[in-house]
């Protein structure tokens, strides 16, 4: 046997491919056999059964686990975590050998301590990497993809970490070193993460939707019925979505600047920008991305919903009626064609900008653009997005708030409510760019300090 770093391994000539050891046959152990072998690795399989463990990768060998365990100096565990305890009786053979824990639970907390940590307690002889588990057996026999290039570790032995890594890396897949075993517990959730970034701005898109929905249902619909007993109750499918829509995208576009424009006034009011955010602050900040992807889809919700209008019965019916009733042309009112085509203008500009803004937070674009290129889009066509879309439901409102009309139940129209926001945002932002508060803010985020300002100064007097 010859030493080969971290463990002891019968010796193999230098034509042959160094041989590596998984234990269990079941979905991961083929799949990770398959592209050991693909990638000119030999490999033997440790199972209970070795005559009659069903198909496995052509070129393979299946012996018991002991026999297996001695004839490499790593072995990949694929078994689930329950059925370890049969380790501990080979813990001689597995002395010095570097164990790949590959597993995962289903739920969290499931244990007391960290599958790997539970590996290393019962065979304290060899060296324990975590490794793998947030790949699928479908990624590992496919082989990695753009998504799936990764491949996480941590262990307690550098050496044992590095044998790892060069396999992954063999594989094709990209090594992130996560630290020591006590990183595992760490690992082993991460595939049991459903979608965490988005958990906020879906709660939040769900809960805007949900309420501006009632809202405009009272409003309209049971309003109109209670009052001038018409059934309008048609309106919920196309007028109704076709109004919340809107109004929940601008609101969650403004949400996705209003966290920056907080953060500015924070680091002014506190000179410094050396003092953490309120975590709650951090958190929006997170998940600005998903609350404008989020808002993008709203607004292509309402460009469609907007396309389809002239095909609805109750807009064809109406055109032909008021068509009948008008022998004479109306006066044609400037003021009125004006507004018109300012109000579909900005709609439009501000729905190409929004585009782009999605365009640019794909992660293939996105890593095309220099930081400057990035911050230039995300920031300034953002606000720029933003102005032509509140400009748009300016537009669209117009004189309408004169109207007493426009008030049912003393209920504000839904485009006011949802303006309320963005003109915040847009406001603030305004007063950030005036010079006396751009450039304080300027020199705080290049280091400037206001309490050490005030040390400066003493020290300047005292001397
Ligand atoms: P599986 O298809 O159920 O295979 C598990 C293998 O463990 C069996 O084929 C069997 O092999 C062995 N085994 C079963 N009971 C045993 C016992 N009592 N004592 C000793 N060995 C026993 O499971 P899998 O999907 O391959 O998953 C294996 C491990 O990989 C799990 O820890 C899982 O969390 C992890 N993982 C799986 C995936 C995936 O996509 N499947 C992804 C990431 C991580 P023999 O009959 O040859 O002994």
């Amino acid at each position: 046997a010859v030493k080969t770093g971290v463990g002891r391994v019968p010796a193999h000539s230098a034509t042959e491919p160094e041989p590596l050891c998984i234990f269990g046959t079941g979905d991961l152990g083929r799949s990770l056999g398959q592209r050991l072998l693909q990638s000119g690795y030999r490999v033997v399989y440790g199972s209970r059964k070795p005559h009659s463990c069903g198909p496995l990768p052509p070129g393979t060998q299946a012996m018991s686990h002991s026999a297996a365990a001695q004839s490499a100096a790593l072995v990949f565990i694929c078994i689930h975590r329950e059925h370890y305890n049969f380790l501990e009786t080979l813990a001689p053979q597995l002395q010095g050998k570097v164990l790949v824990d590959v597993s995962n639970n289903l739920k969290k907390n499931l244990y007391p301590e960290a599958n790997a940590e539970y590996l290393q307690r019962l065979v304290p002889g060899a060296h324990v990497v975590k490794a793998f588990n947030t790949l699928s057996a479908w990624t590992l026999q496919n082989g990695p993809s753009d998504a799936n290039r990764q491949v996480y570790l941590c262990g307690n032995s550098a050496e044992a970490k590095q044998a790892v890594a060069e396999t992954a890396t063999k594989l094709g897949f990209t090594v992130l070193d996560r630290g020591s075993l006590c990183a595992a517990r760490e690992l082993e959730d991460f595939p049991l993460q459903l979608f965490p970034e988005w958990r906020l701005p879906l709660r939040i898109a769900v809960g805007l939707t949900a309420f501006f929905y009632f809202y405009l249902l009272i409003r309209i619909v049971i309003y109109t019925y209670v009052q001038k007993g018409d059934d309008i109750s048609f309106r919920i499918m196309v007028s109704l979505a076709n109004k919340v829509f809107p109004i929940v995208s601008l609101i969650m576009l403004s949400l996705c600047y209003l966290p920056g424009v907080i953060a500015a006034f924070l680091q002014l009011y506190r000179g410094t920008k050396y003092r953490r955010f309120p975590d709650w602050l951090d958190r929006w900040m997170l998940c600005r991305k998903q609350l404008g992807l989020l808002a993008l889809a709203f607004a292509f919700l309402h460009v469609l919903y907007t396309l389809i209008i002239p095909q609805r019965y109750y807009v064809r019916n109406r055109i032909a009626g008021s068509t009948i009733l008008l022998n004479k042309t109306s006066a044609f009112d400037s003021a009125l064609a004006w507004r018109s085509d300012s109000f579909l203008s900005t709609g439009i500009l501000g729905f190409g900008l929004y585009v782009l803004l999605g365009i640019t937070s794909l992660p293939s674009v996105s890593n095309a653009l220099s930081w400057r290129e990035f911050s230039f889009v995300q920031s300034k066509l953002g606000y720029l997005t933003l102005f032509f879309c509140t400009l748009h439901t300016y537009l669209y409102g117009w004189n309408k708030f004169l109207k007493p009309t426009s008030y049912p139940w003393y209920t504000l129209p839904g485009y006011l409510l949802c303006l309320i926001v963005p003109t915040v945002v847009l406001v603030l932002k305004f007063l950030l760019l005036l010079p006396c508060m751009d450039r304080s803010l300027t020199r705080i985020r290049q280091g400037w300090d206001r309490t050490n300002k005030v040390d400066d100064g003493e020290k300047s007097l005292l001397a």
